[in-house]
């Protein structure tokens, strides 16, 4: 306890155990600038110590049964259920987001833990018959599969407990050790993580989580025992980082500028509804927020106006009322940013159809029409709550709008047509099509991931699971 302060400084967990370094890293709130923790530093020695004690233990991890990794990920599930309300308090307190997004992700947190569990007991190798060539004949495949090593998390503020669970759940799940940097603003949702994963009896070594700044993250980006970096964030940090270590195994999940296509036959009430919903959930501080909506021309002033509307009835205020739908951004300097790229899309010509307007670091649920192509609005990631209107005068114009972006992470299409989807398939550039609602959709079981400059890899419990290992063959002989 720190009493001139009156907070507990929360020690961060060095292979299993609390610890405490010999710095502190204060958390704020950015709703009103309370400091609502402060988080102990680890020392470079502390570093040294986990990252020895994750190489140390990685053979036991891989030879751990599957029944204890599964009861491990089942109890983290059900203890971040029983504790789902604190919890939630707590993401609010340290990232601003509001109560009812907050209840949301601890939820999801939940289901990936137990996702994990169940698929950790399925995951499995397989045996492949090699006789299909006279050469082969009386050879077969004995396939596992086998982690690459211990696990080097870097995670990003904006969903600070069910994106360090994506990583920490799948690692367990296939027997690597793990050492968890989260984000600097972020810190106290994954030490609480760190505290119910130290309840179970994975092997020390197992985890350890490092709040360590990123001016010192270098050094655990580079030792050689962390074979594997698990990387969400945004797209300068993550192609510098996988740039800097081209030998080792590199997941990068990035940025956006998501697009929700609404052609002529949508139902437009839903459409709009959604759109205003999940351009604006987190401030819009999400990599798949909707950015860009590009409307077909038949249905576009009625959309529009049905669009308005819906962002008119959104709730903005305290994240920690139970009815506030857009809270503040991560800190006012982003809402400041956010501010001046609004600034910027006008000045090129862009009209204001809602919103516009900046409270400390709350940013007002913005529409902007007319926006010149090349303004940052469009064409980079806003990370904050503005969304672009964009007309197209056909089906192909609409994807052919969406496609048009150095990004590809998921892209929405409302649309009562099944050609309509499966043309959208076949001919949209990103990850994941998501048929009838927003590109933000995500079911934490399903494989996620961007192309172009949203990322290399894939998450999702399976398909994480199959990153963080590689398949190991054995030929049996004369059978
Ligand atoms: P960021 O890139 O600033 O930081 C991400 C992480 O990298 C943090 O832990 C940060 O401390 C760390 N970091 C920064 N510099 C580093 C360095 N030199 N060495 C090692 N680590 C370093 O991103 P952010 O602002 O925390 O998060 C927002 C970004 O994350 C957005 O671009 C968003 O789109 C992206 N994101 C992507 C996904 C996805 O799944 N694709 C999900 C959420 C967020």
């Amino acid at each position: 306890m720190d009493v001139s302060r009156g907070i507990d400084v929360l020690p961060f967990w060095l292979a299993g155990r609390p610890a405490t370094g010999d710095s502190e890293l204060t958390v704020t709130n950015s709703h009103d600038g309370r400091v609502v923790g402060v988080a102990s530093v680890p020392t470079e020695d502390q570093v040294e110590q986990a990252v020895a004690a994750a190489h140390a233990v990685r053979k036991q991890a891989a030879a751990l049964p599957v029944h204890v990794r599964a009861e491990a990920l089942a109890h983290v599930s059900r203890r971040l259920a029983e504790r789902s309300e604190e919890i939630a308090r707590l993401i609010t307190a340290e990232n601003g987001k509001p109560i009812f997004w907050a209840r949301g992700e601890v939820g999801r947190a939940v289901s990936t833990f137990r996702f994990a569990a169940e698929e950790a007991r399925r995951f499995s190798g397989g045996v492949q018959r090699l006789d299909t060539e006279p050469a082969a004949q009386g050879r077969l495949a004995y396939v596992t599969r086998v982690p690459y090593g211990p696990v080097l998390a870097i995670t990003p503020f904006n969903f600070p407990l069910n994106l360090v669970a994506h990583k920490v759940a799948p690692s367990i799940a296939v027997g690597a050790p793990i050492i968890v940097k989260p984000a600097p603003a972020t810190p106290l949702s994954s030490l609480l993580l760190g505290e119910i994963l130290a309840e179970t009896d994975l092997p020390e070594g197992m985890f350890s989580v490092l709040p360590v700044p990123n001016d010192r993250a270098g050094a655990l980006v580079e030792d050689p025992r962390l074979p594997v970096i698990s990387f969400t964030g945004s797209g300068p940090v993550g192609f510098a980082i996988a740039d800097r270590v081209p030998r080792k195994h590199v997941t990068l999940e990035l940025g956006g500028n998501a697009a929700a296509v609404v052609l002529a036959d949508a139902d437009l009430d839903w459409a709009a509804s959604r759109i205003a919903l999940f351009s604006n959930y987190q401030a819009g501080q999400s990599c798949i927020a909707v950015q860009r909506v590009i409307v077909e021309d038949a249905i576009a002033d009625a959309f529009t106006d049905k669009l308005l509307e819906a962002v008119g009835s959104l709730v903005t205020g305290d994240p920690d009322d139970d009815k506030t739908q857009v809270g503040p951004l991560v800190s006012e300097d982003a809402a400041i940013r956010v501010e001046s790229w609004v600034g910027e899309a006008v000045a090129a010509g862009a009209r204001i159809l809602a919103g516009g307007t900046r409270d400390g670091a709350t940013f007002a649920p913005t529409v902007l029409a007319g926006v010149p192509a090349d303004a940052k609005v469009v064409c980079e990631e806003v990370f904050g709550p503005v969304m672009v209107i964009q007309r197209a005068a056909s089906v192909d114009e609409a994807f052919a709008a969406v496609n048009d972006s150095k990004y590809g992470l998921q892209a929405g299409v409302f649309t009562r047509s099944l050609e309509a989807a499966f043309k959208a398939n076949r001919e949209l550039e990103v990850g994941g099509v998501i048929v009838g609602d927003v590109p933000s959709y995500r079911a934490d079981q399903m494989p996620y991931g961007g192309v172009k400059e949203s990322g290399v890899g894939r998450e999702g419990l399976h398909s994480a699971m199959e990153d963080l290992t590689y398949e190991k063959v054995m030929v049996l002989t004369g059978l």
